[in-house]
Formats: C-alpha cells, structure tokens, sequence
C-alpha cells in the first residue's frame, strides 16, 4: 500500500466529504520553504491561504525554528497550574506591547475554538459575579463564525457548519451582520452611513437586559466569505454594550497579527474590546495555540478568598506549552524587528491592483474586496444582479481543483475566492499566484 492508500484507510481529514477524495486524493506534503509546500513527486504548491489562515511568516522559517529547537531542549511541557515558565511570561511581556490598550490578562488555550469557549464562560460568570445573574444570553450575527465546538457553534451561524447541530445548541440572539456586497438598504461602500446598525440597536432594546456578551469578528466575517463591514459599525458597537452593560468579545483569531493591514482588525476602529481571542497566526502557524486575554476589572470579579468560590475553573492540558510560547515569542518580535506589517502594506498595494486588472472586469466576478493582504474575489452567475450561482454546481470547488493543478492552493469558501497569503510574500510570487488564479477561474466559467 502507498501513503495515499494507507491515508485513505485510516483518516478522516477535517471539513471533507471523505467521497470527494476518490476523485481528488490527498496531496502527501513533505516539506514547505516559504510561500511553498513540496509534495512527494517535488510539486511544488503556492499556499495562498496560509494553510488555513494560520501561517504568518513563511513555512520552516528560520527564526521560529531555530527557538522552537533551542525551547525542545529545555523544556516540552509542565502543568501551567501554579507553575509558570519564562517563555509563557516574555510572550504576554511582548503582545501587551501590541494589544489593543487595556487588556492585560491573558488565559491560555490550545486552539480557537477553545479560546471562544473560554470567552463565553469567562463574560457569563463575570456577569453572575458582578450582581448581573439575568444576564444569561450571548449575541452574535448572522454568518458569523467562531469555531467547531459546541458553544463557538451556537454563537456561529453559518447553517454548513451548525445547522444539523441545532437541537444541541444554546439559543442565541441573532443581530444581522452587516453585508456590504448585497446591502439591504441599497447603499454602496462609499455611501453608506451605517444604516444597517438599527439592527444592532433593536436587538439590544429587545434584549440587551438579559446579555451577557456579544462576540464578533471584527471588521472582517471570514468563513462567511471574507465579507468585510466598516470600522464605523465596530465603533457604534462598542458603545451599544457599554450602554447596556453587555461585554464585546472581539474573535481576532483570523484577523490578529497583521492580516488586515493593522496588528489586530479592532485597531481599525480604535476600540478596545473586553475580551478578545487570539489564535492562528498567534504562533505564526506552528504550534496549536489560543489565548483569551482580558482586563483587569473583569479579573478582578474572579479574585477573592478560595472559599467564596469565585476561581474561574477553567484549564486546559496544554495549556501554555513551552514549545507554543516559544513559536508566539518569535512571531512577536519578528513582527516587531523586521517591520512585517509597514513591508505588508506596501505588497497588499500591489496585490490589490494587479487582482483588480486581472479581474475586475471579468463577467463573473462581483466583487473583489480587500483588506490587508486579504483579497476576496466573489464570483457570480450574474454581475448585474449579483445572483449566484447555484451551489449544486460547486463552481468554487471547481476552480479549487483546476488551481491544485498549476500548483495553486486555493480552497475557496463557496464561490468566493480569496487570498490570504503569509504575510513575508513577494511580488514575484504574487504575481504567480493571480496568474494560476485567472487562468483556473477561465478554465471553469471562462
Ligand atoms: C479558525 C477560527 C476559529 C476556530 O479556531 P480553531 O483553532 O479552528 O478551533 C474561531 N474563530 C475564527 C474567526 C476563526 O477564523
């Protein structure tokens, strides 16, 4: 048997309909440099997702691993409960350099969806704690998403994902999200004067009292289609739950360490959320690794004498492994060192006029939208009235498949294609990334 039999036999791969692997077998990836991963053959593939979203600085960077390497020989692993280790404290040293101002405790995690989880207990029993114990329901929008487990499912709603679950789910309140692209009120991104947050506000009458938090992802939805909303909702939003007493808990976990241009997307808007979760590019891709960072008055409503029974109970195994930290501790100061983001901005210029030319005028594509190095290419059957296509036809996926085959990693979600590159790519690789890009897309609904 070769590895590819041997896989089919025993993995169940991650968000897959294990039947569509008869026709598209699994790649068997053996190494990555950079922007590329190589398989067994020495294919090499351009991985413009950042392989999921996570990788920030390049696959095998030097840097990362060589701290990694030196952190391996210290230490793997020890329990975070009332011991500690250094790199676990120079890490949340430097990302309070970086955070948005005001947030100074940090609770770690191994992946995002635990990071959402961890959220959500911490706003409910700061609530309880604090003489709000009406306060037993979260808000989030519509197509939002916050991960796979059960409570980050019941406050996603994005229907692929939660929809068969339902009956397992907390009954949230749904607001609206903002969709620029297909706007209710019929405005365009240059008119619109964020008509759509009556939404926000009639929710918040309705329910506001009986709120405990509501979660976003700021600025940018990202399962939902990279849909991007403007930092004037974001602002708006921040002050509707200070009036009503309900915390923002800001899901960073696709949007932290530069991927929309600035260090986390709430810098847009220049707000400052309760609790945010971070995770993905937190170790630059390398190791699982989340952390729910707060403030200091909310951690005050869990600090008291044991026996009052206020402790947050909340852990995790592996929680702030050694070797994670050292990864993040990496990320941070390459970011820092290097002048990651002010190099970033200048390629998401190029990028975003070079995909424009290449595309804009294409009678498929509906929108090209970008924030960052992210740019989102929505395809549709009709540009005019911006219909879809239907989803029988998996035009996206399509696409996906002629792309593998000009080494192009693509995944799109839906019939949006995006790019969400590492953030160290070149023009030159850019450049190679929208040719296969254009020429998978003529070759599927040219
Ligand atoms: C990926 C993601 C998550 C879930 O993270 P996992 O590590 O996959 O559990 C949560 N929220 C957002 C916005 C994400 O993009």
């Amino acid at each position: 048997m070769n590895l590819v039999e041997k896989d089919l036999k025993y993995i169940w791969h991650p968000c897959s309909q294990m039947k569509d692997y008869e026709e598209l077998k699994p790649i068997v990836i053996e190494r990555g440099d950079g922007v590329y991963l190589y398989d067994k053959e020495g294919n090499s593939y351009l991985d413009i997702v950042s392989s999921w979203w996570c990788n920030l600085l390049g696959h095998c960077n030097p840097v990362i691993n060589d701290k990694i390497k030196d952190q391996l020989d210290q230490l793997e692993h020890v329990i975070f409960a009332n011991f500690t280790h250094e790199p676990a404290i120079k890490l949340c040293e430097a990302l309070m350099e970086i955070i948005p101002k005001g947030l100074s405790k940090f609770n770690f995690s191994d992946n995002g969806s635990a990071a959402v989880e961890c959220a959500l207990k911490m706003a409910f029993q700061y609530q309880y704690q604090t003489g709000h114990k009406e306060k037993t329901r979260f808000m989030c929008f519509t197509d939002g998403y916050h991960g796979e487990t059960i409570g980050a499912l019941s406050v996603g709603s994005l229907d692929l994902y939660a929809q068969i679950y339902n009956p397992m789910l907390m009954d949230t309140i749904r607001i609206d999200a903002p969709d620029c692209y297909r706007c209710p009120y019929g405005k365009t991104r240059d008119s619109c004067q964020v008509e759509c947050f009556v939404q926000a506000e009639k929710a918040f009458e309705k329910h506001g009292h009986e709120t405990c938090a509501m979660i976003v992802e700021p600025i940018l939805q990202g399962a939902a289609g990279m849909r991007m909303y403007p930092s004037r909702y974001l602002q708006k939003l921040r002050a509707l739950c200070d009036e009503y007493g309900v915390l923002l808990i800001a899901d960073e976990i696709a949007t932290g360490f530069g991927r929309t241009g600035k260090m986390f997307a709430c810098d847009h808007a220049e707000i400052t959320p309760d609790i945010m979760c971070v995770s993905k590019g937190l170790t630059g891709g390398y190791m699982p690794m989340a952390i729910t960072i707060t403030n200091n008055q909310i951690y005050e409503a869990f600090y008291a004498e044991y026996k009052e029974g206020k402790a947050f109970m909340h852990s995790h195994t592996y929680s702030g492994n050694p070797l994670a930290c050292s990864a993040a501790l990496a990320v941070v100061n390459i970011l820092k060192h290097d002048h990651v983001l002010e190099k970033a901005t200048v390629r998401a210029a190029y990028l975003n006029r070079r995909i424009n030319e290449a595309l804009l005028h294409h009678p498929h594509v509906g929108e090209i939208r970008n924030i960052g190095l992210i740019n989102a290419v929505e395809l549709v059957k009709n540009k005019e009235t911006k219909e879809p296509f239907s989803s029988e036809n998996r035009v996206g996926y399509q696409i996906y498949k002629a792309a593998l085959k000009k080494g192009l990693i693509l995944r799109p979600l839906g019939d949006v294609l995006y790019f969400n590159p590492p953030l160290t790519i070149d023009e030159e690789e850019l450049d190679e990334a929208i040719d296969s890009c254009v020429s998978a897309i003529n070759k599927v609904i040219g």
